[in-house]
């Protein structure tokens, strides 16, 4: 027997009390019980965006609220740029061009970040440009980017910042209003610990404005059908995930029992031991500005990959994540955003130290286990 542990950059773990709430008797969407627990979650939404508006939910994964973003923003044919840098860059890109705009790529290599003062240079040179599209967590190559930056160098420009958040909401300092981004998207399945589902996007004046004249078509995803809705009865515009929205409020109370500044300090801790631990059993860092959310982990050269996360996770009961696209092969992922603490760390590094050696690679037990304890208890 093995306990199964879901070390991936998302879906997460997902703890007992958020799992209870997401079996809890099936509510009404109109109901009075319902709409208390959607104000209350609205409220927490906006605590964990850190900003004064009310957030918007829908029921979704995260791509359909990126998608949804770009379709209130924008209108046919307008000029945005995409900062792209792993899969999630090119999901903006793809979801700009699917909706017929201009969509001019800032591309970096795998692993790299965005310099603010080079893409700023860039930018100012593009001319007319509606907005810019950038990831903050880049889980693909496990990148941190500085979007606060960005979004400081850029603001003289003009351009709506919109931001993907999926995998950093939670897990890497983020402040909506103070930063000035004008949408900013994620999920229910990363760092806030709950099942997928429920998707969510913060938004500014800016963008409301925006959204007065944007004319690509929306019915369903319409932000601002939504947010009437929302304020008149603190309620879904149509039906929604009851049971994830349960489970995303229990979810939402340990965050506030945790605080923001707590969760992102946790997941900075538990990052940093997680790279010292794979460094010191002969792996590298793919990312070279690794984010706090998920480890992109170079094995030792040779080492077969997906051989290595298909023993983990048959032998151990442990799932890392792969590569994705190009990156398959070459790399795998340790997720250890949400409902991961300091032994989950130890688990993980732990499991490699057993299954390197199992293909041929030796290492030092303990060598990795202890780098990484090192690191938890300074
Ligand atoms: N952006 C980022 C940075 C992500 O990590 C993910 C999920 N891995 C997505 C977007 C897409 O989210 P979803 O799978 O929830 O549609």
């Amino acid at each position: 027997m093995n306990k199964y542990r879901l070390f991936a950059p998302g879906p997460t773990m997902v703890p007992a009390e958020v799992m209870a709430a997401n079996a809890s008797p099936q509510l009404h969407h109109r109901s009075p019980e319902f709409r208390a627990i959607y104000r209350e979650v609205t409220d927490n939404l906006a605590y964990v965006f850190q900003t004064e508006s009310d957030p918007l939910m829908f029921v979704s994964s995260g791509t359909g609220v990126m998608e949804a973003t770009v379709a209130n923003l924008f209108s046919r044919g307008d000029r945005v740029a995409a900062v792209v840098a792993g899969k999630f860059g090119e999901r903006w890109r793809n979801i700009g061009r699917a909706y017929g705009l201009e969509v001019l790529s800032y591309e970096l290599a795998y692993g790299e970040t965005t310099d603010a003062d080079a893409f700023r240079a860039w930018l100012g040179k593009q001319g007319d440009v509606k907005g810019i599209l950038l990831t903050h967590s880049e889980t693909s190559t496990g990148t941190f980017h500085d979007i606060r930056a960005v979004a400081e160098k850029v603001r003289d420009l003009g351009p709506l910042i919109v931001v993907d958040a999926v995998s950093s909401l939670g897990a890497l300092e983020l402040k909506t209003d103070e930063w000035g981004l004008d949408a900013v998207a994620s999920g229910s399945q990363k760092a806030l610990g709950c099942p997928p589902g429920v998707s969510f996007v913060a938004l500014s004046e800016r963008a409301w404005k925006a959204m007065e004249t944007a004319d690509l078509p929306r019915f369903y995803w319409d932000f601002r059908a939504n947010r009437k809705q929302l304020e008149a009865a603190n309620s879904p515009l149509f039906t929604t995930a009851t049971s994830v929205v349960c489970a995303l409020r229990e979810g939402l109370k340990r965050v506030r029992e945790e605080t923001i500044e707590g969760m992102t300090a946790r997941h900075a801790l538990l990052a940093e031991a997680t790279r010292a631990g794979v460094l010191a059993i002969g792996c590298r860092l793919f990312s070279k500005c690794p984010s706090n959310a998920v480890t992109a982990v170079l094995p030792p050269e040779g080492l077969d990959v997906e051989e290595m996360r298909k023993i983990v996770r048959k032998d151990y009961g442990i799932l890392f994540a792969g590569g994705q696209g190009e990156m398959m092969g070459k790399i795998f992922r340790i997720g250890h955003m949400g409902y991961f603490d300091r032994f989950d760390v130890i688990t993980a590094i732990a499991a490699l130290e057993s299954v390197f050696p199992r293909l041929g690679y030796p290492v030092e037990p303990g060598s990795g286990v202890r780098a990484a304890q090192e690191v938890l208890n300074a």
